[in-house]
């Protein structure tokens, strides 16, 4: 654990962190402008595939949150990066919307309807049978198979729930009996591309997120500091029960500003 006022990046979760859906929380503007008065950096670190980076910045954007291409990283863009250093030259199918579609062409990442040499799966709201079929074929005849976030749901309004990426993924390996390698959070590979790109040692690097099993865990895994905040799904009672403790809790972004 690092004290907060010698971290040098700071990795945001956004929904239940900074933001609920469209509201911004009470001290998120000022958290960002004195990380940005202290010289630190700070990303937003998304698990949601589904979207591009440019949706994101355009919300923060209109929330008055100083927001450019190097403060937003999704699973999606992880996987971009993920791809393009790991398997260069490699053919992929895509089970994925388009806009991740897009993302993984700016990487320069072969997509292809056929032969792939891996399958990728991301939260996909423009999923239909055809390409669970395909990736059934891709996967039972040998392709890498890969996924952006594990996530079973992605909660949307009224506390109602949908199919994200893991639930996809969750089909597929009962299919097939593979299973994926997940990029997004919990797995630290988010966190070390991060503290590769700006030359951070994670060591130097917090993250702050208001769900233990995803946004703590990276943090935990990437031997980050962790924050949990409990502005969203957490309560002292989850992180009770949870194996995995935050190295600091606070009710809400607010009350980190002045230990920055
Ligand atoms: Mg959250």
């Amino acid at each position: 654990m690092t004290k907060l006022n010698e971290i040098e990046l700071f990795l945001l979760d956004m929904d239940g962190t900074i933001y609920l859906e469209n509201d911004l929380f009470d001290g998120s503007l000022d958290f960002i402008n004195k990380i940005i008065k202290e010289n630190k950096k700070y990303v937003f670190m998304t698990n949601n595939s589904s979207k591009s980076k440019t949706v994101y910045i355009n919300k923060l954007t209109k929330m008055n949150i100083p927001c450019s291409y190097d403060n937003i990283f999704t699973s999606g863009m992880a996987m971009g990066v993920y791809l393009h250093e790991n398997y260069p030259n490699k053919n992929v199918y895509l089970v994925g919307t388009n806009a991740l579609k897009d993302e993984l062409l700016s990487y320069n990442v072969n997509i292809v309807n056929d032969n792939p040499d891996i399958v990728v799966v991301g939260f996909d709201r423009e999923l239909n049978y055809e390409k669970l079929e395909k990736a059934c074929k891709f996967l039972c005849d040998g392709a890498i198979f890969l996924a952006t976030n594990v996530d079973y749901v992605c909660p949307i309004e009224n506390k109602r729930y949908i199919p994200d990426c893991g639930s996809i993924c969750h089909m597929l390996t009962v299919a097939t009996n593979k299973k994926p390698k997940f990029i997004g959070k919990p797995d630290p590979s988010m966190i070390y591309l991060l503290s590769e790109k700006f030359g951070i040692p994670c060591s130097k690097i917090a993250v702050i997120g208001d769900r233990v099993y995803t946004d703590i865990a990276s943090g935990y895994n990437a031997h980050a500091t962790t924050i949990c905040v409990l502005s969203g799904e957490s309560t002292m009672e989850t992180i009770n029960d949870s194996e995995i403790k935050p190295d600091y809790i606070f009710n809400s972004i607010k009350d980190i500003i002045d230990l920055i």
